[in-house]
């Protein structure tokens, strides 16, 4: 397996709890309890400088996920500026941004409005206990869903504001009186690899190097090099997308030219947001 292909050793370790005391040794400004934690935050970084818009990345998802037609979990947005000669295009790979939540609830929307957050087994991950739900959060950071306690309210689709999550068709929701309906898709951070120290599909896929993916609690990390090198933590307004919803996003974007205030989407309406999950090739 290539170097780039897997993610280094001390984080596996820390992902499989196989070193509980590991020392958080960090100086990025990640929330104290999160760093505190032993476990890595697992943050995503994607340099628009090097983002061509070819797509090979949201293939690569599709495959991984066995993604319906019609649905997405990654999506790359075109972004058109300027005026003739001196207009711009650009591309802005979107995916879920694995949201810490405001420092008082500790939890992104989708998992505050889940009514079945809590509902799963009780399980640890490094020296923190949590517990699984139908949507929740993983010490690590990842928001993963457990569609064995899913009842198909779908309130999680609504609550997101970057309209990331949507019905799959592909998934069956597991409780007997709602065994017809469908269950519900959205990017995992690649868990299942992840945990197993290969990096996400899309991040191997991308063949300029536009994805990085890593633990911004390792110094060490390239994720936290990139985060401490263009202040990405510490601008969340140019960096992520829509601070001013509080979510918290883990998914930076390194935007020198100021691609971001250039992309917009109206995310208070559902069918909107939702439709910027619809990609187009063109
Ligand atoms: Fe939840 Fe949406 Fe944030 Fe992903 S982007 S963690 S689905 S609120």
């Amino acid at each position: 397996m290539s170097e780039k292909s897997t993610i280094s050793r001390r984080d596996l370790i820390k992902t499989s709890g196989a070193v509980a005391a590991v020392a958080a040794v960090s100086g990025l400004p990640v929330s104290e309890a999160e760093a505190a934690n032993g476990n890595p935050r697992w943050a995503f970084v994607v340099d628009l400088r090097r983002c061509v818009g070819c797509r090979t990345c949201t293939v690569s998802c599709k495959s991984e996920f066995n993604v319906p037609l019609g649905r997405w979990r990654a999506v790359i947005k075109t972004v058109d500026w300027g005026t003739f000669p001196t207009n711009r295009r650009a591309f802005v790979p979107r995916l879920c941004n694995h949201c810490a939540g405001e420092s008082e609830k500790g939890v992104p929307p989708c998992v505050e409005k889940c009514p079945e957050a809590k509902s799963g087994e009780r399980m640890k991950l490094g020296k923190e206990r949590y517990r699984t739900g139908a949507t929740y959060k993983r010490p690590d950071g990842m928001i993963l869903i457990d569609m064995d306690l899913c009842i198909g309210c779908y309130k999680c689709i609504d609550a997101c504001p970057y309209g990331v999550r949507y019905i799959d068709p592909a998934v069956k929701l597991k409780r007997p009186d709602r065994e017809k309906d469908f269950g519900i898709g959205k990017c995992t951070f690649c868990d299942h690899r992840v945990d197993n120290g290969i990096e996400p599909s899309c991040v191997q896929a991308c063949p300029h190097s536009a994805r990085t993916f890593g633990d911004m609690n390792n110094p060490g990390s390239k994720v936290s090099k990139l985060i401490k090198e263009f202040k990405l933590d510490k601008n969340r307004k140019k960096t992520t997308l829509l601070d001013e919803e509080k979510t918290v996003p883990h998914v930076f974007y390194i935007d020198p030219e100021g691609v971001l205030s250039h992309y917009s989407f109206d995310h208070k309406n559902k069918e909107k947001r939702l439709a910027e999950y619809r990609d187009r090739i063109i």
